[in-house]
């Protein structure tokens, strides 16, 4: 009887045990926390071997020479074509040279020269607005820190990433942008859909030094071969690696 008590008594316990242990697991937020099923670090390290084979030396494809052109070139990409914003740029840098010329500009003039990129309006006040805090804020230099570029108008994570990476080599983060975000779930290293979450779980399956690079390889590759609707799925150097749904192979 006491035996039988006993045995009873630990049975509840592992049940108890086993109920708060599911209890976390369901609170777990569905955030960059539970590892994405593809970020074993044997796996990471072979998917950038590829990369780095396919895309050595790739880089920012926004026509710039300063981190300043960086900025307005990448705020000017949003819904448009790098080489689009390519084309805008040279007319746009020749006529307005310095951040005080965009920040005091004539709004309705600058309108007329971005207008290509679409959302002119939205772009002209975002473009106004950073130079102008750059100028009175910032000693008319742009600030090199994450905190500092969230200040500017029309710049988030991605923007300030761009500018971070390319323009100064500093890596406080990963570029997600359209690209990135479809090849991060094609190749689960992120099974998130927002792209602040997908940062985070790049952040923590790539090592740090190659955070910079690693958001141009997944661009150029979107670009090039995994394209959204058709990816080139049999000229592909990571298809030995990939096990998305969609693939064409
Ligand atoms: S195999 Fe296809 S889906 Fe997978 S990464 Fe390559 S192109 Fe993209």
């Amino acid at each position: 009887m006491e035996r039988n008590e006993e045995t009873s008594m630990k049975k509840q316990k592992a049940k108890t045990k086993r109920a708060a242990a599911q209890t976390a697991q369901s609170k777990r937020p569905a955030s960059g926390n539970a590892k994405p099923a593809g970020t074993n670090p044997q796996r990471v390290s072979e998917i950038l071997e590829k990369l780095d084979e396919a895309y050595p030396n790739v880089t920012c494809a926004l026509e710039h020479r300063t981190a300043f052109q960086l900025l307005i070139a990448t705020i000017l990409s949003a819904q448009c074509t790098d080489e689009r914003v390519n084309q805008v740029t040279k007319s746009l840098f020749a006529k307005y040279r310095t951040p005080k010329d965009f920040a005091y500009a004539n709004p309705a003039e600058l309108e007329q020269v971005i207008r290509p990129t679409g959302f002119f309006r939205n772009k002209t006040k975002a473009i106004m607005g950073a130079a102008k805090k750059i100028v009175e804020e910032f000693a008319g230099e742009v600030p090199r820190t994450m905190d500092e570029l969230l200040q500017l108008p029309g710049v988030a994570r991605k923007t300030a990433n761009v500018v971070l990476g390319t323009a100064f080599g500093i890596a406080v983060g990963v570029v997600v942008d359209t690209h990135v975000i479809r090849l991060s779930n094609r190749l689960e290293l992120s099974s998130n859909s927002d792209p602040k979450k997908i940062e985070q779980d790049l952040m923590t399956a790539v090592p740090k030094e190659k955070w910079i690079l690693i958001s141009h390889q997944l661009i150029w590759h979107g670009r090039k071969v995994c394209q959204a609707r058709k990816p080139k799925c049999a000229e592909c150097t990571l298809e030995h690696l990939c096990r998305a749904k969609d693939k064409t192979v």
